[in-house]
């Protein structure tokens, strides 16, 4: 039986959940079609329980899809407009990369360009060695071609970020349930009218889902198809596409003192990105790692304690309803960063920098990283379902998001947003599909 009411129910209070609440809340403010009291987040666990607390933080633009540059501009000024709040350090982002990515950057560069984001190109070895040599004195990995320096985006502290939000979000008069599990859905002609909780039903207008991994749940819940046919821009078909893969995302900590890790003028450095097609060789043993293209990246944390950062994901070899999310991050039974992980790792960044060479021993053994959802493209889903239920898919993309809050608001109160059409689950049949880069990662 319905003994609970609130308009606007939005499930999870990671990154989405509580941006869309905050700017819900903003909204129905000021255009008076209501206030912060109709907004109610639901969360089993609690604030940054989910991807949004165990994130490394890295927000950058370098895509090369253009629908997601613009959107990650969008959110790099959420970002910037409240550094402290949302404890984000503005120290910008490097891609440094191979010849075999050259042409790819060099676009992203054109076209940031043509949004007025700034970034700065450097092409070809010699350029790139004195460039990368004039920031890090101790800079050696060979093979690289292009450099991509984006001087706005760098990262920012996962859990202290959400409080942040939280707290904008509460001020504005929404409420945030911790410790309520949403178990299923009554419908009724259609349209979603309450979710049914552990601690009963709760009936609403209006749904958001912003569930992170766990959005196959809600996927099911909804009635939807764990599998779809998929047309490509050739307007050939792949049919019988899981609609949820999952990805182990590997990260780790190396335990060296975080200032340490400064550029040549002792000031914080940028993110670092590399993509490489050089062999990687073993730092302490000389063996060969790999002779296939590789991806690493990593920053100086003060939260994390040391340099952290982590390679490419490893996909989940098994069908998205066997996937054991909880409990969630490092502990979940399918996530194992293993030896692999800290020998690939630490090799990469002694590859990249002398001053990294033979610390695998201070690495910290302590679990971190997570599992991530991703849709048939590897890209975002930001569409309604049933009527009134609006689902943020993110397809593991999303930390640095903390603008699709602000759309998804404007859409649930009925404004279309041009910067969300790119994400429309349509694009499946339609083949309105993004173009792909040759990055080793599934996200870039
Ligand atoms: C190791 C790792 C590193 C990453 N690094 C980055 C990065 O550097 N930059 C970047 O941009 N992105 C990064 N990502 C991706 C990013 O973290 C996610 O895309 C994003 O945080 C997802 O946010 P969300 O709000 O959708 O979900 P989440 O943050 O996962 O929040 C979902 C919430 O829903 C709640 N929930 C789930 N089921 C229910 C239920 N039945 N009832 C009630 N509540 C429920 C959960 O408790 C959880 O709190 C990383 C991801 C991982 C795993």
């Amino acid at each position: 039986m319905t003994s609970q009411h609130a308009r606007y129910v939005i499930i999870g209070a990671g990154i989405h959940g509580l941006s869309t609440a905050w700017h819900l809340a903003k909204r129905l403010k000021a255009t008076g079609k209501g206030s912060g009291e109709d907004v109610l987040v639901l969360d089993k666990t609690g604030i940054a329980a989910g991807a949004s607390g165990v994130a490394c933080g890295v927000i950058r633009n370098n895509y090369f899809q253009p629908a997601m540059r613009e959107l990650m501009a969008h959110s790099v000024d959420v970002w910037e407009s409240d550094p402290e709040a949302f404890s984000y350090h503005p120290v910008g982002y490097l891609q440094i990369a191979p010849e075999a990515m050259r042409e790819d950057v060099g676009q992203i560069y054109t076209e940031q360009q043509a949004i007025g984001y700034t970034s700065e190109l450097v092409d070809g070895a010699d350029a790139c060695r004195s460039y990368l040599t004039g920031l890090f004195s101790d800079w050696q990995a060979p093979g690289i071609s292009v450099v991509l320096h984006e001087k706005r985006g760098g990262y920012a502290n996962n859990v202290a970020s959400m409080r942040g939000l939280a707290a904008k979000a509460t001020a504005e008069g929404v409420t945030i349930r911790d410790g309520v599990t949403v178990t299923g859905l009554s419908v009724d002609g259609g349209a979603v009218t309450a979710v049914q909780t552990d601690t009963g039903d709760i009936a609403c207008e209006q749904l958001v889902v912003a569930a992170g991994p766990w959005v196959r749940d809600f996927w099911s819940m909804l009635d939807l198809p764990s599998h779809i046919s998929v047309t490509t821009p050739d307007g050939a078909t792949r049919p019988d596409v899981p609609m949820w893969t999952y990805w182990a995302l590997q990260e780790g900590t190396l335990g060296v003192d975080p200032n340490e890790f400064t550029d040549n003028q002792g000031n914080l450095p940028p993110v670092v990105h590399v993509d490489s097609t050089e062999p990687l060789y073993d730092d302490i043993d000389g063996s060969l790692i790999t002779d296939q293209m590789w991806g690493v990246y990593y920053k100086p944390d003060f939260s994390f304690g040391g340099v952290q950062g982590g390679a490419s994901p490893l996909r989940l070899d098994k069908p998205a309803g066997e996937i054991a999310v909880d409990p969630y991050g490092p502990e979940s039974p399918e996530f194992a960063v293993g030896e692999d992980f800290v020998r690939m790792w630490t090799s990469a960044l002694a590859h990249c920098q002398k001053r990294f060479e033979g610390k695998r021993s201070v690495y910290r053994h302590e679990p971190s990283g997570g599992v991530g959802a991703f849709t048939p493209d590897s890209f975002p889903v930001f569409d309604t379902f049933r009527e009134n239920v609006y689902v943020i898919a993110d397809a593991n993309h999303g930390y640095k998001m903390i603008g699709i809050g602000q759309l998804v608001a404007e859409e649930v109160l009925g404004e279309s947003q041009a910067l969300l059409e790119p994400f429309r689950f349509a694009r499946y049949s339609t083949g309105e599909l993004h173009p792909t880069s040759h990055s080793p990662f599934p996200w870039s």
